[in-house]
């Protein structure tokens, strides 16, 4: 009976984790300070010395990935505006610029919910409670 709890908890997290996961990757691409929503959880957690230096290697493997990401939809961005400018109207650059776009969205918000998931194996049991809290209020304030 003792797991029952515990699966329930592993299930909400992992729905809660691919929500922050979109929630950050939709902050990181609206705007250059991306990085606070990320750091924000982080802070929010309260991960201990320990957590934090076992967690470094990843940390950086994900923001140097994550700067790359942003960097392509930055990229796909310009070729959008080129397009449009050049073509006029709908057109294959249009089309190839939109979808280039998508692309790096979509490998962001994977990137971000591996990240996440990641990170909840360094957590302990009141940890994941707080970062299903933390989770469900930052996404009921976005839907405000
Ligand atoms: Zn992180």
């Amino acid at each position: 009976m003792r797991s029952v709890p515990r699966i329930v908890l592993f299930l909400s997290l992992v729905i809660a984790v691919a929500a922050a996961a979109a929630l950050i990757s939709t902050r990181a691409t609206r705007s250059g300070a991306s990085v606070d929503a990320h750091q924000w959880l982080h802070d929010q957690l309260r991960l201990s010395r320990e957590q934090d230096e076992k967690l470094a290697p990843a940390e950086k493997r994900f923001l140097a990935q994550r700067a790359k990401l942003v960097a392509e939809i930055r990229a796909a961005n310009r070729d959008l505006a080129a397009a449009i400018q050049k073509e006029g109207k709908w057109g294959p650059a249009v089309e190839a610029a939109i979808e280039r776009g998508s692309r790096a969205q979509g490998e962001l918000q994977r990137l971000t919910v591996r990240h996440c998931l990641e990170i909840s194996d360094y957590l302990t049991p009141e940890q994941a409670k707080r970062f299903l809290q933390l989770t469900s209020e930052a996404l009921s304030r976005e839907a405000d």
